[in-house]
């Protein structure tokens, strides 16, 4: 039993897998374990768990979110919540809403890396063949409310987070802002189990952004086209044959996986101002399945058709016409299988299996600053990619460990983390790539960047940063410099965190010894500016005073301070003040990251929900 995580008595809605049977409400023991979700029938009289009456495979989970109360609903069922996987959505009742919260937080957490989670869901229930919410007549339909923090960027009034909202992807943004999967060797630990195509049904996607081949392995991506797959070669690099029989690899993060009869997808089409949708069909004989493609057309009187006969003033009502009516496709529209509002993402790499970056490949522009290792510069890679350019100062790393370490941050890939293309080594001063945030330090851009800040602005980029350190926490990797000046900012506004690692590799007593004078001693806790004792907890420390340095807006921690100071003062209790535009639940999180004892801080995972749910508050 030592395993669960949770346990609780919830009164569960059936999931009703015919159609004509009731709907019944019965109370289940439920127990959260770490990768599993079981219900169980309870002898109350005993006190007893009966049998086991069924089991959710968290991976599987794609959405946990709350849902409103029926109208006129009982005591008892005030306080649902619904889980969504495969089968669709689970209902259970909670007694109160601060045991929903509970677990609605602690399912979150555990879910938080699946994939395929969706962006949209539905707020009300699914009852007598429709949803509430929106009325749409099939299960399967995408979601009609957008979850606000999954999985980038919320929207609110006043907020700079308005310009976040993804954009559509355009062919030059994209090639500009996705960056790339990391490149498949030495994970740092083995990566998720990827899916593994078979000869008998081999997986087939769809690219849902374009993808210009960056070296000669790589197989370039045309959106709305049909990929077969041939072979996982790491998370994000997989290989791929196109239409015309070319095989070559591709980022796994830009195309979409085709399941069932009737997937769907509204695209830009080939010709300007036109939309296609692209339609996965089983029909025909086809067991495999395969995609379809239909023009949406316009008629003389401006209205939109896909089958003539049936037209509509407007695309979104055509679309819902042909969620019920095939109408002449070759399925109806079931599901929509993409966010195409997405704007793409950042490969790992710059290309498959590249990590040496050819130096004749990259063009300066201008510089950027300058830091520990010496010039910063902003530059093109083949006349058409951002990066940013590192030029590491002879003398200041230890570049053989550097470069071996190099292979293994190249896999590190998350939203929140300034991703690492590759490096130049072959040269002297040798190069380190990495994505371009064009926005800058987050130290410069709280001091000059911030007129009025908004709570919500200021905890988004405090959120940002916690889910960039829980996929380090997660992928069990030390930052051990974490700070707003080893943050940026790109052009939406998003916070990424940069420079993971990269202390160790610093050649300069007074960077890496404790008592030096660049020490991190303002960021640093007790046990490591007395033992150099270096761990997550330590990180969390350490984000505890980045937050701190957001709510200042870019204040000098422990300003009237010298380090030697600092050491003794922090070891013997003394913490940092409120910020004026800190409340006391916010700073609350900062005590507890700055708690003395480094197994009673909390993890970043744990801070991440925590802000999470300020936010939601805040909404
Ligand atoms: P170092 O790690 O050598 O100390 P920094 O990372 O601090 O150097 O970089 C120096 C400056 O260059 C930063 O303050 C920032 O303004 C700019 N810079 C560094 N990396 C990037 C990047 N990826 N995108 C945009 N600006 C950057
Ligand atoms: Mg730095």
């Amino acid at each position: 039993m030592a395993d669960i995580v949770l346990e609780e008595f919830f009164i569960k809605r059936s999931q009703q897998k015919k159609k004509t049977s009731p709907l019944n409400y019965k109370e289940r023991l439920f127990t959260l374990k770490q990768r599993q979700l079981s219900y169980y029938d309870y002898d109350a009289e005993k006190g007893k768990k009966k049998s086991l009456k069924g089991t959710v495979d968290l991976e599987k989970v794609k959405c946990v979110e709350k849902v409103l109360p029926e109208a006129n609903a009982p005591p008892e069922r005030l306080f649902p919540f619904q889980i969504i996987y495969d089968e669709g959505p689970l209902y259970v009742f909670a007694k109160t809403d601060e045991i929903r919260k509970q677990w609605i937080r602690k399912l979150k957490e555990e879910v938080q890396y699946n994939k395929d989670l969706l962006q949209k869901y539905h707020p009300c229930f699914w009852a007598d063949g429709l949803w509430l919410c929106c009325q749409q007549e099939v299960k399967q339909a995408v979601g009609c409310k957008v979850l606000e923090m999954r999985p980038r960027g919320i929207s609110s009034q006043n907020s700079r987070r308005k310009s976040r909202k993804p954009l559509p992807p355009t062919p030059s943004e994209e090639k500009a802002s996705r960056p790339l999967p990391p490149q498949p060797q030495a994970q740092p630990q083995p990566p998720p189990p990827a899916p593994q195509p078979t000869s008998s049904s081999a997986m087939k996607v769809i690219a849902q952004y374009e993808y210009t081949p960056m070296t000669e392995q790589d197989l370039g991506l045309e959106v709305g086209e049909e990929y077969v797959i041939l072979e996982v070669a790491s998370t994000n690099w997989w290989k791929a044959r196109d239409k015309y029989g070319n095989e070559g690899y591709i980022p796994s993060n830009y195309v979409m996986e085709f399941r069932d009869d009737g997937g769907f997808l509204v695209r830009d089409s080939s010709k300007a101002g036109k939309y296609t949708v692209s339609v996965f069909t089983k029909v025909g004989g086809n067991t495999n399945g395969s995609c379809r493609h239909y023009n949406i057309c316009t008629n003389q009187q401006g209205q939109f058709y896909l089958a003539e006969k049936h037209n509509f003033s407007n695309i979104p009502e055509l679309i819902k016409y042909h969620q019920h009516n095939a109408a002449g496709l070759a399925s109806r529209l079931k599901y929509i299988v993409s966010n195409t509002t997405q704007s793409a993402p950042s490969t790992a790499g710059l290309g498959y299996g590249v990590w040496e970056i050819d130096p004749q490949h990259l063009t300066c522009i201008k510089e950027l600053g300058s830091g520990q290792f010496g010039v910063v510069k902003y530059g093109k890679w083949q006349g058409r990619h951002d990066v940013a350019i590192k030029m590491i100062k002879e003398g200041s790393m230890s570049e053989d460990d550097f470069i071996n370490e190099a292979k293994v941050m190249m896999n590190l890939q998350h939203p929140n983390l300034v991703q690492l293309y590759g490096v130049c080594t072959k040269q002297r001063p040798i190069y380190i790539v990495t994505e371009y945030l064009s926005n800058g330090c987050l130290l410069d851009f709280l001091r000059d960047g911030i007129k009025n800040p908004h709570p919500v602005q200021l905890l988004e980029m405090c959120k940002d940063v916690s889910e960039g350190m829980a996929y380090l926490e997660s992928q069990q990797y030390l930052h051990r410099d974490l700070a707003a000046r080893n943050c940026l900012v790109d052009s939406q506004g998003t916070v990424k965190v940069t420079d993971f690692g990269l202390s160790r590799y610093v050649l300069d007593d007074e960077y890496t010894s404790s008592a030096g004078s660049k020490f991190p001693v303002r960021w640093s806790p007790p046990e490591v500016l007395l033992y150099c004792k270096f761990s997550s907890k330590s990180d969390v420390w350490a984000f505890g005073v980045l937050m701190w340095e957001i709510y200042t807006l870019g204040k000098m921690p422990y300003e009237r301070l010298n380090n030697t100071d600092i050491v003794q003062k922090v070891s013997s209790g003394l913490r940092l003040y409120r910020p004026q535009l800190a409340n006391e639940r916010i700073y609350s999180i900062m005590m507890a990251c700055w708690n003395d004892k480094p197994e009673d801080r909390p993890t970043f995972q744990e801070l991440a929900a925590n802000v999470q749910d300020l936010l939601y508050d805040l909404q």
